[in-house]
């Protein structure tokens, strides 16, 4: 028996050397604590052991010594231990004084026994034939029993509290440490109070000791941990789906159970439910999700699913799997109505441009075999109807134009609508109805309250021909096919063809040509003779020539225009000048009564400072200003015309004669011509076209003669092509004549001798 027991308590001792080292490596904060109460626990089992394994009475004296003051060491170690574990890991070093002093105290007393003989004396027993000594307790040992008893007391009633207090899912870890206490401590009472010569409750003992290192160091609330996960995924906004390796559904959240309206004791038919609405849903293998459109009570739902499957980490079995159903259709919508505005034009509803674009690319590359056309749709003047009938109008009037580019196609093809008044169109060539269409814009009318108004809509076409042609291109195309019916109310729609791709080569290649034809004196100037009533030449308009050495001899009207569009003119015009003064500082004193009229392009104001130009070729070239006279349409006039009359003012106050070129041609009126600050009227007899010699237009003509001599202007008639008319605009008071019957423009050396050099 006592063999038995000696082996018993060598392995308790064992096993809390080993729970105390294992507690110490703890990364816990609690460890230490664990550790020092199984190490406390060491003593009195030690104490024990010798009590139960020797004959010898020294040996069993010492052993009850440290069995007691050992158990001094335990109590105390089991205070730290609650204050620790039952505060959730404060300092700690709060235990009261008192508690250490009383242990310390009794400690002493027990140390003093020897000397005193108050604590304990010793008896001789003999059990199973053996000496066996037993303590028989005494004053000493009475004050050691209370001390520690009511310590231990103290704290079974602290843990009693703290499984009144914390809450349910926390609790089973302090009962189970104070269930172990108390049939510990009743076990050790049961042996103090029976006296057994063994003392058993050292097992109880070290159990309590193992308890606490388990509950303190490894012990995981499940009950706890189950309790917050599934609240978690209750309050997920996911509808979320447990199975079993069988594919049945053992537990669905709140959402989970609404989706698919079970309650939560029928989960287990949420597999075939959930199949019906979403078939399949992914297999056991992998983890993936997949997006649903689904219909419910009439309203169309986007479902995210996600099926994530468990594995076991070491078998790599199968463990379970779960699903995860989100409703995304307030994404989707959010979505879907934020690509809306960014790809439609807020006013009309159509197609912005980069959308339409995209669209015609990606539909061009998908039917190549089909023949496209692309229509740029231009509101001609729409300015104006802003402008009378305010923007309102103008809006609703871009409205009815959408409208009617929406309904009036299939839907094979795109529209969308460009910037302010354009739209564009991509249509199969065999859905275009080029009659009809013409006929029904013939007729466009915009009718709002009592305002109503033909909107003049053109169509230019470009027929796709390459595919993979930028698309802005062939609207750029499409729109330049516009140019060939200008303001025209009876042509609507007009094509892009050879010859306007003709005329597009040929404004890129002599663009690209110019400085090197200024340079290389390609460019050249003629004059042409001006003459007074008397017939004498007076002086001469300079005109630009271009010898191209591939296209020959070229007339203004093939180059001019294209420059003053791109503002490649003031190239042109700059020379001219400058040519213009040298021809004039060559003449030098001998000629100074003749002059020569320069053209300056409404251009030439947008890119520099026309006075100080010219003012300095004068200076540079030592010319009179008087003799080179300065030529201006009435265009220049259109835009800014303060600024411009300004600008005539300085030109005339520095001494140059301002002339009015091709007066009548377009928008001034007679009324404008007393604020115009110019010396002459160039009226053109090409503007009064065929009916020239009739009476109305010599009336028209006499009277312009009539008011600018009244002004103070002298009149210039150009484009005089007969004696006849000569005479005539002489009779009606004109000073000044230009046409072919004097001469036709011709080269500066040829000018000079026909002027009599
Ligand atoms: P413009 O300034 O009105 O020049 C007069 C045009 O009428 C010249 O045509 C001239 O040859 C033509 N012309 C003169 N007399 C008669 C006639 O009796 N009958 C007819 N049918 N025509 C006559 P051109 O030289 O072809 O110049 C055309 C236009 O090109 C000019 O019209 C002018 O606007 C522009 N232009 C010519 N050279 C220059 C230049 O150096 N700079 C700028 N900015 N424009 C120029
Ligand atoms: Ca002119
Ligand atoms: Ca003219």
């Amino acid at each position: 028996m006592r063999s038995v027991f000696s082996i018993v308590f060598t392995a308790l001792i064992l096993a809390l050397g080993i729970s105390t080292s294992i507690a110490l490596c703890s990364p816990k904060k609690i460890g230490k604590w664990v550790a020092l109460l199984n190490a406390a626990l060491i003593p009195p089992v030690l104490g024990n052991l010798m009590i139960v394994s020797t004959a010898y009475q020294f040996v069993a004296v010492l052993g009850y010594y440290i069995y007691s003051i050992g158990m001094d060491a335990v109590v105390f170690s089991l205070c730290m231990f609650t204050e620790q574990f039952c505060s959730g890991g404060g300092n700690g070093e709060k235990t009261p004084r008192i508690v250490g002093g009383l242990l310390l105290l009794d400690v002493c007393q027990l140390l003093v026994n020897p000397i005193f003989g108050h604590a304990f004396r010793m008896e001789q027993l003999f059990v199973e034939g053996r000496a066996y000594y037993r303590m028989v307790p005494l004053g000493g040992q009475l004050f050691h029993r209370i001390v520690d008893y009511s310590i231990l007391g103290a704290i079974i009633v602290i843990f009693c509290l703290m499984v009144i207090k914390t809450p349910r899912a926390y609790r089973e870890k302090y009962f189970a440490v104070l269930l172990t206490m108390i049939a510990a401590g009743m076990w050790q009472s049961f042996y103090v109070f029976s006296r057994r010569p063994i003392d058993r409750s050292m097992i109880g003992l070290v159990v309590f000791g193992l308890m606490i290192f388990y509950f303190a160091l490894y012990y995981r609330p499940l009950l706890l941990l189950d309790r917050l996960l599934s609240n978690m995924a209750s309050e997920l906004p996911e509808a979320l789906f447990f199975f079993d390796p069988n594919r049945v559904c053992i537990w669905a959240n709140s959402q989970g159970l609404e989706l698919i309206g079970l309650k939560s004791t029928e989960v287990d038919q949420a597999g075939g439910i959930l199949l019906e609405m979403f078939g399949s849903a992914g297999d056991e293998q992998d983890t993936k999700a997949t997006e649903f459109r689904i219909v419910r009570n009439g309203v169309l739902h986007y479902y995210m699913l996600e099926e994530h499957v468990v594995k076991d980490p070491h078998t790599r079995k199968l463990t379970g799997t779960y699903l995860q159903i989100r409703d995304v259709t307030e994404e989707k919508q959010k979505l879907k109505a934020e690509l809306y505005d960014a790809t439609h034009d807020r006013l009309t509803g159509l197609y912005t441009r980069e959308y339409l674009y995209q669209c015609i690319a990606e539909t061009l590359k998908a039917n190549r075999d089909r023949v496209y056309l692309v229509i740029f749709v231009d509101v001609r003047n729409f300015k104006v109807v802003n402008d009378v009938f305010g923007s309102d109008f103008g809006d609703y009037a871009l409205q009815r134009l959408a409208d009617w580019v929406r309904n009036d196609v299939s839907d094979r093809c795109h529209y969308g609508r460009l910037a302010g008044d354009t739209f564009g169109v991509l249509i199969p060539r065999e859905e275009f109805d080029a009659e009809r269409i013409e006929a029904y814009l013939t007729n466009f009318t915009i009718k709002k309250g009592n305002a109503e108004y033909h909107l003049l809509v053109h169509l230019g076409i470009y027929e796709v021909e390459r595919y993979d042609t930028d698309v802005s291109v062939m609207f750029d195309r499409a729109h330049l096919s516009l140019s060939t019916i200008k303001e025209s109310y009876h042509t609507h729609i007009a094509y892009y063809d050879n010859e306007i791709r003709r005329k597009l080569i040929w404004d890129q290649e002599i663009t690209a040509q110019l400085q090197n034809a200024i340079r290389d004196g390609q460019i050249c100037a003629y004059l042409q003779p001006i003459a007074d009533t008397s017939g004498k030449i007076v002086g001469a308009e300079a005109l630009a020539r271009w010898k191209h050495p591939e296209h020959g001899f070229l007339a203004p009207g093939l180059f001019i225009p294209v420059f003053e569009k791109n503002g490649m003119i003031i190239e042109v015009d700059k020379f001219m000048w400058r040519t213009a003064c040298e021809v004039l500082q060559r003449w030098g004193k001998q000629h100074r009564d003749l002059f020569i009229s320069v053209n300056i392009s409404p251009k030439d104001f947008y890119f520099m400072d026309v006075v100080a130009e010219i003012k300095a070729l004068v200076r540079e070239y030592a010319i009179e200003p008087a003799q080179l006279r300065i030529e201006i349409t009435e265009t220049v006039m259109m835009n800014d015309s303060e600024n411009r009359m300004r600008i005539l003012s300085e030109f005339r106050k520095a001494g140059f004669i301002v002339e009015m070129d091709d007066f009548g041609s377009g928008f001034s009126s007679l009324n404008m011509l007393k604020d115009m600050p110019v010396d002459v009227l160039k009226i053109d007899m090409k503007f009064l076209g065929k009916t020239s010699e009739t009476k109305k237009a010599q009336i028209i003509v006499k009277n312009i003669i009539h008011l600018s001599r009244e002004l103070g202007i002298t009149a210039l008639t150009e484009g005089v092509e007969t004696q006849r008319q000569y005479r005539l605009l002489m009779a009606m008071g004109c000073k000044l004549f230009q046409g072919y019957y004097f001469a036709k423009p011709m080269p500066i050396p040829e000018f000079e001798s026909f002027a009599g050099f």
